[in-house]
This record gives C-alpha cells, sequence and structure tokens, in this order.
C-alpha cells in the first residue's frame, strides 16, 4: 500500500507536507495489520501515528478504531479537532446525556464512524464489550490505540486501574492490531507495561526524547517572585505558559502576585472544586495567553500546543518529574522556554519531605533520594544540560547550544578551602556545644557577625568565627548546597534544619579532593532583552515584518470567534504556526492558501474565504 495513501490523507486531511520522525514507519506498520508499541516524547506527533492507519483502514472497508484515553476533558476536543478535518470521529463517556450515548452507539453500529475515543472503564462494559463483538463478526473493527499506555503499570506516574482491564483485548478481539503509546521512558514502566497489556510481540517504535526546541535554564533563587516576574515580562509577555509550584497555598500566593503584576494567571491546584478547575482548565486552552500556576495536579494530557513556557519556582521530586513538566511547553515544535529557579531551600524540603514519609520503607526512601541526588546535580552542573537529562534517559548527545550552560558556560571558583572551613565550622560548633544548628546561624560565625544568638553561645570564639568573611551570604550558599548536594552535609529536620557532617566530608577536611562551585548568576542577567530565539521551523515570530504581525493579531482575533462560536480551542482551528503562514503569505485569493501547513482540505473549504478576507480587509 500504503505510504502512498498515507501520505495523500497526511497532506488532504492534515494539511501537513511530510511525516515527522518514526510516523511513517508506525503508520505503514499499522496499516499492514501489525502490533506496535510506540515510545516518543511529549509534542512528538503520536496522535496522527493512529489517526492516520484509522482513515486508511476505515477507507479500506475495515471500519472503526477505538481510542482507549483516560482524559474525558480532552476527548471532546480532540474529537473537535477531528471533526474541523472533517473526519467522522465521537467519543463515549460519562459526560454524555443518555440520548447523545446511544446515537454514538448507533453511528458506531451503522459503520460510520472512523475513530471512536472511549474512556477505559467505559470499554470494559459488557455493552461496550457486546457492540464491540458485533463489530468484529462483521469485520469492522479495525484497530485499537491505548494512549497514555503507561498508566496501565503502577510503576508510571499515572496508574489508573481501569487499564487492567485492557489486557483483555487481544483474546476477546483476536486479530485487531493494538498501538499502545506513551511518553514515559522509565525503562521499569516499559517493561511492565508490555507485560500487561500483552504487547511482547509488537514491534517497538522508540524515538529520541530530546526536545531540542525546548531551552533549559536553571537559576539561582534570590527573590524568586521578581525573577519569575521579569522572566515572564522580558520574555513572554502575553504568551501562554505554565508556573510549578510545590504547595497550594504557594499557587494562589504566586497566581495573586502575578494578576497583581498585570499578567493574566489562574491557579490550579487539587484543593479547588472539580468544576472550578475544569473551568479554569478550559479556559487555559481555549483563550490565548494566559499563564496557569499550578501543583502538579494539572498536566497530563495539556495537548495545548503553543504553551510557550514551563517555569519552575520550586524544585520538583527528581528528573522524570522536570521532564514531563517541562515537555508541556513548546508541542507545536517552535521555541519555547523550561525555567527553572532553585535555592539551598528546595534541596532542604525535598529531603525533608522523603525523610518525613511515614509510609515509605526505608529501601524506597532511599531510591528517591537518589533520584533527588540526579536533579540537584543537574541543577549545580555546568555542563550542557541536555546531555545530563538525555544521559538520565540513557541516551548519548553532544552539547546542544539551547541551554543556558551551552550558551553561557558558567564561570567556576575553587571552593574547596571554603567547604573546608564549612564543613570544619559544622564540626566544632557541635563540639562546643553539642548541639547542631542551622545554615543561616554557620553563616553568621563564619562571616563574622556577632549576632545575639552567636554571642548567646559563645560562638564567637570558636577558631571558625570569621574565617569566611571574604564570601557573600550567596556564595556560602552555593558552597553549602554543593555539599549538601555531594552528601557530605546532612539537613536533619527534628528541630530547626540544623546541620550535621556525613562520611564523605571526612576526605575533603583531610585535604583531599576538590569542590568546585558556579559563580552566582551576575545580578543584572542579560536576558533582559529578549533571547535569541531559535527558529525550529523556520517561522519564528521575529521574522514577520510590521504588515505580517498586523495580518497575525486580526487572524487570531477572527480565529478565537470562530473558536467559541464552535466551543473548541482556539488551536484546534488552525494552530499559530499556522496563521503565521498565511500572515506572511497575504494571501488574495483561494489558491494562494494552498500548501499551507495546517490547511487540509476542509479547512480550506470552510475557512479559506474568512481567511482571505480577514487578510484583504483593510487594517
Ligand atoms: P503527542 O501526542 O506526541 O504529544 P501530538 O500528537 O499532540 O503529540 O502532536 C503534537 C503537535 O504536532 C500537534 O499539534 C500535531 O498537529 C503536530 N504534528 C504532528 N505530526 C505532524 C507532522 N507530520 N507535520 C506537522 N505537524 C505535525
Ligand atoms: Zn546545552
Amino acid at each position: 500500500m500504503s505510504a502512498g495513501t498515507a501520505q495523500q490523507i497526511l497532506g488532504e486531511v492534515f494539511g501537513y507536507t511530510a511525516f515527522r520522525g518514526p510516523q511513517q514507519d508506525i503508520i505503514g506498520h499499522l496499516v499492514a495489520g501489525g502490533d506496535a508499541l510506540v515510545l516518543m516524547p511529549t509534542g512528538g506527533g503520536k496522535s496522527l501515528c493512529y489517526q492516520v492507519p484509522a482513515i486508511v483502514r476505515q477507507r479500506a472497508g475495515l471500519g472503526v478504531t477505538l481510542v482507549v484515553s483516560p482524559l474525558i476533558a480532552l476527548m471532546h476536543d480532540q474529537v473537535g479537532a477531528l471533526h474541523e478535518a472533517g473526519v467522522a470521529a465521537a467519543f463515549l463517556n460519562s459526560s454524555q446525556s443518555l440520548e447523545q450515548s446511544q446515537e454514538v452507539q448507533g453511528r458506531l453500529q451503522r459503520g460510520e464512524l472512523t475513530l471512536l475515543y472511549v474512556a477505559p472503564e467505559r470499554l470494559n462494559t459488557p455493552r461496550m464489550l457486546s457492540l464491540l463483538a458485533g463489530l468484529h463478526e462483521r469485520g469492522l473493527l479495525s484497530l485499537f490505540a491505548i494512549d497514555e499506555a503507561h498508566c496501565v503499570s503502577q510503576w508510571g506516574h499515572d496508574f489508573r486501574p481501569e487499564y487492567r482491564g485492557l489486557s483483555l483485548l487481544h483474546e476477546q478481539f483476536a486479530g485487531v492490531p493494538r498501538v499502545a503509546l506513551t511518553a514515559t521512558a522509565d525503562d521499569l514502566t516499559r517493561q511492565d507495561m508490555i507485560e500487561r497489556l500483552k504487547l511482547g510481540q509488537a514491534r517497538q517504535f522508540v524515538s529520541s526524547f530530546d526536545r531540542p526546541n525546548i531551552r533549559y535554564r536553571i537559576v539561582e533563587k534570590s527573590d524568586p517572585l521578581r525573577q519569575l516576574l521579569r522572566f515572564i515580562e522580558s520574555e513572554h509577555a502575553g504568551e501562554a505558559g505554565i508556573v510549578y509550584c510545590q504547595s497550594r497555598k504557594r499557587v494562589e500566593e504566586v497566581a495573586a502576585a502575578l494578576q497583581g503584576a498585570g499578567v493574566q494567571a489562574l491557579a490550579y491546584h487539587a484543593g479547588l472544586e472539580t468544576a472550578l478547575r475544569q473551568q479554569r482548565q478550559d479556559r487555559f486552552l481555549r483563550e490565548d495567553g494566559l499563564v496557569m500556576v499550578a501543583t502538579i495536579a494539572f498536566g497530563m494530557g495539556i495537548n495545548k500546543p503553543d504553551v510557550r513556557f514551563v517555569a519552575h519556582l520550586d524544585m520538583p521530586k527528581n528528573i522524570e518529574g522536570y521532564y514531563q513538566e517541562t515537555g508541556r511547553a513548546g508541542r507545536d515544535g517552535l521555541p519555547a522556554n523550561a525555567w527553572m529557579a532553585y535555592g539551598l531551600q528546595d534541596v532542604v524540603n525535598q529531603r525533608r519531605m522523603i525523610d518525613a514519609s511515614e509510609v515509605a520503607s526505608e529501601a524506597f526512601k532511599q531510591v528517591m533520594r537518589g533520584k533527588l541526588d540526579a536533579l540537584l546535580a543537574l541543577a549545580e552542573g555546568t555542563g550542557c544540560r541536555r546531555v545530563s537529562l538525555l544521559a538520565y534517559f540513557g541516551e548519548g548527545s553532544a552539547p546542544c547550544m539551547n541551554c543556558d550552560n551551552c550558551l553561557q558556560p558558567p564561570e567556576l571558583w575553587d571552593a574547596t578551602e571554603a567547604g573546608r572551613k564549612l564543613l570544619s565550622c559544622i564540626y566544632r560548633v557541635q563540639q562546643a556545644s553539642g548541639l547542631s544548628f542551622g545554615a543561616g546561624h554557620l553563616m553568621d560565625i563564619l562571616r563574622g557577625k556577632r549576632t545575639e544568638k552567636v554571642l548567646q553561645y559563645g560562638h564567637e570564639r570558636l577558631s571558625t568565627f570569621a574565617i569566611g568573611a571574604d564570601l557573600s551570604e550567596a556564595q556560602w550558599r552555593s558552597v553549602l548546597r554543593q555539599l549538601i548536594a555531594r552528601d557530605m552535609v546532612r539537613v536533619d529536620f527534628e528541630g530547626m534544619n540544623t546541620l550535621s557532617l556525613l562520611a564523605p566530608a571526612r576526605a575533603l577536611l583531610l585535604g583531599q579532593g576538590q569542590l568546585w562551585v558556579r559563580m552566582a548568576t551576575p545580578a543584572a542577567p542579560r536576558s533582559r532583552q529578549r533571547p535569541q530565539r531559535t527558529s525550529v521551523q523556520g517561522l519564528a515570530e521575529a521574522s514577520l515584518n510590521a504588515g505580517a504581525l498586523e495580518r497575525l493579531q486580526r487572524l487570531k482575533a477572527w480565529r478565537a470567534e470562530v473558536a467559541r462560536e464552535h466551543n473548541l480551542p482556539a488551536f484546534v482551528i488552525f494552530h499559530d504556526a499556522t496563521l503565521r503562514a498565511i500572515a506572511q503569505r497575504n494571501p488574495q485569493h483561494l489558491q494562494a492558501l494552498e500548501g499551507i501547513s495546517g490547511m487540509g482540505t476542509k479547512k480550506l473549504q470552510a475557512y479559506g474565504a474568512d481567511v482571505v478576507r480577514v487578510c484583504t480587509e483593510s487594517g
């Protein structure tokens, strides 16, 4: 068959000119009736991998493709997007009335649907299974696509017990090909998934997990709110983004602060009522340029393609979490920023949460500490961030020139002596008073400050008093972070985050080994001017002239209206990238729209004339 047909559908239905990465191989394999396991990063283009085969096979008389998706909230938008492209699609889930669901079942039985989206719990009902059995007998059950397939594994981060029922599909519907898709790279989860879904025989398609359009930056936290605001105002004014915070309270504070500063921000966390959460998620997806301030409760399946930045105001638990969350930026392939501010307090908080857990076993805690250490090493690291991230997932790569360390290699200073001073200060203090103290007090001693507490304990008489007056508090903090990241210093939480020495400190104290620490980021970062945007698809906004920019604004306003009428997110009507290409081309008639990426046949018919009118109207 089939590459030809698939290629035609790609252009005709989706308006795209070429397949991305392994899409073509995957599609060919599924069209030919094979089983597949697809591991592809967020934004890699997984949906097309089953949507194109669904259309090819339906046109060949093979019937409907069933898509299992855990996210009821997003089925509506996905089906809406297929409608816009002229594909017969529907969903069945608990949000529908009885009539609506009967109507869909009727279309299913009459063989009118190309794709049907169902929640896993719905698929497992006797009613649904007997409907499918009927179709199967008539040879009209074409393909099963299991989206977010990692939900079947308890090792993944989104375990859904309902997914377990899917292991029966291949027995009940023998011969119907199955494809499972996920963006979770973790090996343990992957193996578990294959076993649970009985996909041992399936062909595996593993993509690189690199997200080249995302620029990774990790900055030292000094005044986080101000830093965040400066980042948003100077680089992302008016653009959509997500800000992750650790706690509900912090989410509310940060959202209020952003709103106060004139940024359109919404708060989202598990403490809000379901209806309110749903409403805010809808607004984020539907409106342009909103900033969502959220806990990690916000995330899975956020398929908004034009999220331009993901900011972490608090450090996540581990690299898996960090990568998952930052991966929500730039799904459209255009430049996006992953920005994190982190500091000593983050290290302390995360350690505390692990240590304080009463449910976790010691062995489990040890694993969690190891994962946290890997993230600390990334944050403190001086090499390419992307190389470290990909190495963590077992992938080799070369320096990327699209992360802070590549673009502006950090300067290092030799902190070996300072590290020794700090360690011996911790030791002396403990020896003198039999007590441990927190970071602030130790720094006061080192910097020679005669505070009330210093005098109360007679710590001004210690041999380490004032031996570090030459370093700033910020410098001492970064030395301390390094010592914690290297397991030389332990933070205890019973009292007041007190510090004590661990075995690896011995070597440094005995004069072995060295400690190199990143120079603090300059107080007035260069990022005042808009950083140079690497154009990934040759579509950077910077390349638009004034006339085109003005057309783009009008096209966006028009799109917002259409999206509202259809009750769909704007990006489902046209992606930003498509509008930009239109604005640039400045079409004066319908033919001029041909070949624009994202402009399929159905959309050309439905919207072509409007688009030309918007462009030709005088501004
Ligand atoms: P995933 O589910 O892997 O995160 P999606 O399927 O949502 O990714 O695809 C990400 C974006 O890339 C979507 O907006 C989609 O329309 C677009 N896309 C996918 N494949 C192609 C392609 N071959 N050409 C152009 N755009 C594509
Ligand atoms: Zn790099």
